[in-house]
């Protein structure tokens, strides 16, 4: 699962993987479908206890918890934050944090290398 910090649109959101079973050429065949969601968080890095509630004791919801806590810990919602700059080409337009909930590992991306992330998590 990736997540995503957008902090101009106030959201943290998810991508992840769901089995989908769908007849094909009149066999069974299974297919992983990419689904996102998303949970808002206000700008002092308080989420929205409505959203969680909908997806509480999923997945997602501890992945969310573990991305949350890092970016309380990196001082994300301070008034005096800088923001960060994208950790491959180093740019600070479009900036967002990018979490992976196996390996637990915060990294600062733009858009053009968050989606080349997101395409190399495809397997
Ligand atoms: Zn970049």
């Amino acid at each position: 699962m990736t997540l995503l910090y957008d902090r101009h649109r106030g959201r943290i959101c998810c991508r992840w993987k769901e089995p989908v079973t769908m007849r094909f050429q009149g066999k069974d065949i299974t297919i992983e479908r990419q689904k996102t969601g998303s949970v808002r968080v206000s700008d002092l890095g308080t989420l929205s206890k409505r959203d969680l509630n909908s997806i509480k004791g999923s997945d997602r919801a501890v992945a969310i918890s573990m991305f949350h806590k890092a970016l309380l810990r990196d001082g994300v919602f301070t008034r005096d934050y800088v923001p960060s700059v994208c950790h491959v080409c180093g740019t600070s337009h479009d900036v967002r944090a990018c979490f992976d909930s196996e390996s637990q590992q915060l990294t600062w991306l733009c858009r053009v290398h968050d989606k080349r992330l997101g395409m190399l998590k495809v397997s």
